[in-house]
């Protein structure tokens, strides 16, 4: 049938134009080195991200080229995620705590042509100049001292205003705006490109109240950095709202994070788990120091959230909602919360829905492979979960080899062991590599942590699968005691063994409790278990 809708193409330009237009005069503010705020707004930003795009355009950027970026959150890297698009670019977020040869790999497999670079990362940069095809690089003078000589002066590459007949390319909504690798947790960095249609479509979903619940009148402290899995796609839903941004720059520690979510009277923020939980303890260990004001929610995923944490977090006045995802996801996948027809649980049954994965977000879906083949919807049965949708990746950039992580039905195999009920509930057991293998069956470290991480002597805890001569794998758990606690060390462990007793069957419950200083983490601030079992990998199990 003809004569419906407009074939109205799906960009970022829509967002950069409402958010000019519209919301002008929204705040977005800046923690810069030297802690000082720096208050901007959507207005300048619009202004800053086309004069950009039109700066890089006279630089030479042709349709398609990648410009990287090594920066903290902050208005100008706001301005790069719309700038260069805007210029017909790929913006490519490099994650600045990776190491000079990392960097160098995947700056080559992107084929990055310029740099936009915090003048305080200029160290990190070093690292890898000359050792890739970037030619050109901008530093963004974050700390108001002069660049370094030898660099251009981003300032000057935005400083003369886009010319009055500018005009956004003309591009497919099919084709890549954004650009980001996996972190590498498990195995080889591999690309992702995020198409307009992509991170329009995954805006309007994060933004719903069954997603990440923000709005025009929320102020939200971005803490998730945008070098990693698209920010989880809140610069550019906040954006499309016209949501005041908070953005921490380099402090991500959990008094500055507070100093900003009291200072700014935020009403959101997005974080994994750890940062949730350092926060829990400076509120717990300072009462009546900051204020949280009565609307604040918030966003932990990444990693899982333990059920204590989310009752923690009330208790301190942060309610937080679970969320999983991945970067081939842009990265949203899934969020939970309790549904309305099962508003009849009881509070500790709504507890652990909480602390679920959860529900897809509109537009994904999600199901459960086991082994044999069969889709799982018992709630129970293990296997891959595996996702398809308009914002899943359809293959990694330039890796042909990679081509086994999608099904020939055209689903993503995301590599996370997982289980689905009958409410459509997800809960992720494990990534496939960390799954503890014991005798033919399946441990979920997960779960376990869940539990060690609810005894309130425990600051953190992370449980791997040790190599075993007679089972394969058994679990060993890695305990971190919390600070001032009088507990000794034989009594937490005998107290940490009565509370796994009473929920696991013998055979799951892990072989040893150790106690260590920290549970090691990876370049954004998850538990590192690769390395955990690499520490501990001579160890001799007893008997
Ligand atoms: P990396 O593999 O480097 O951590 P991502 O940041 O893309 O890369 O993380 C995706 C993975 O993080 C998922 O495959 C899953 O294993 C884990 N993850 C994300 N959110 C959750 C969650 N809510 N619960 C459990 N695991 C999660």
């Amino acid at each position: 049938m003809r004569g419906t809708m407009m074939p109205f193409p799906l960009t970022l330009f829509s967002i950069l134009e409402r958010a000019g237009k519209l919301f002008p005069k929204v705040e977005i503010v800046s923690r810069r080195p030297d802690h000082s705020l720096h208050r901007s707004t959507y207005g300048e930003m619009y202004r800053r991200a086309r004069a950009l795009a039109a700066g890089l355009q006279r630089a030479g950027l042709k349709p398609g080229d990648r410009v990287a970026t090594l920066s903290w959150n902050h208005r100008e890297h706001v301005e790069a995620y719309f700038g260069v698009p805007a210029a017909g670019g790929i913006v490519h977020t490099l994650n600045l705590r990776l190491s000079g040869d990392e960097l160098t790999q995947i700056a080559r497999h992107a084929g990055d042509r310029f740099l936009i670079l915090d003048d305080v990362l200029v160290g990190s940069y070093e690292k890898f100049r000359g050792k890739c095809p970037i030619e050109r690089v901008w530093v963004v003078p974050t700390s108001g001292k002069s660049v370094p000589s030898g660099y251009e002066n981003y300032e000057e590459l935005v400083g003369e205003p886009a010319p009055s007949d500018f005009r956004y390319p003309e591009v497919d909504e099919n084709e890549a705006a954004a650009m980001c690798y996996t972190s590498g947790t498990t195995g080889q960095p591999k690309g992702v490109a995020y198409s307009h249609r992509a991170l329009v479509l995954h805006s309007l979903a994060v933004s719903l109240v069954q997603g990440f619940e923000i709005g025009q009148g929320d102020t939200a402290v971005v803490i998730v950095p945008m070098f990693h899995a698209n920010c989880w796609g809140l610069p550019q839903a906040a954006a499309m709202l016209g949501t005041k941004l908070v953005l921490p720059g380099p402090y991500l520690d959990p008094v500055s994070l507070l100093e900003l979510i009291d200072g700014e009277r935020a009403t959101y923020a997005a974080a994994v788990p750890t940062i949730w939980m350092g926060i829990a303890e400076q509120l717990e260990t300072h009462p009546g120091k900051w204020e949280i004001s009565p609307e604040f929610h918030a966003t932990s995923g990444g990693a899982a959230t333990p059920e204590a944490l989310i009752e923690r977090c009330e208790r301190l006045g942060i309610e937080l909602r679970c969320s999983w995802g991945m970067t081939e996801m842009t990265p949203a996948g899934t969020t939970s919360y309790v549904k309305s027809t099962l508003d009849g649980l009881g509070p500790q049954e709504k507890l652990r829905v909480r602390s679920l994965a959860g529900i897809p977000f509109p537009m994904v879906e999600a199901r459960v492979m086991t082994p044999d083949g069969e889709a799982a919807w018992d709630g129970k049965t293990p296997g891959e979960l595996q996702v398809r949708g308009p914002f899943v990746a359809e293959s990694y950039y330039n890796m042909p080899e990679a081509g086994d992580r999608w099904t020939g039905d055209g689903w993503f195999r995301t590599g996370d062991v997982a289980t689905i009920d009958a409410e459509g509930y997800v809960r992720i057991a494990d990534r496939t590599k960390d799954v503890i293998k014991s005798g033919g069956e399946w441990i979920s470290s997960v779960a376990l942590e869940n539990v060690l991480m609810g005894h309130p002597a425990v600051k953190e805890a992370a449980v791997v699968g040790l190599p075993h001569p007679k089972w394969q794998e058994r679990p060993l758990a890695a305990v971190v005691k919390k600070d001032g606690v009088g507990t000794s060390e034989e009594e937490l462990r005998r107290e940490l063994v009565a509370l796994l007793a009473a929920k696991f069957a013998k055979w799951q419950l892990p072989d040893a409790i150790v106690f260590v200083e920290a549970i090691p983490r990876t370049s954004v601030g998850k538990f590192m278990k690769s390395r955990l079992r690499e520490e501990f990998k001579d160890w001799k199990w007893e008997g």
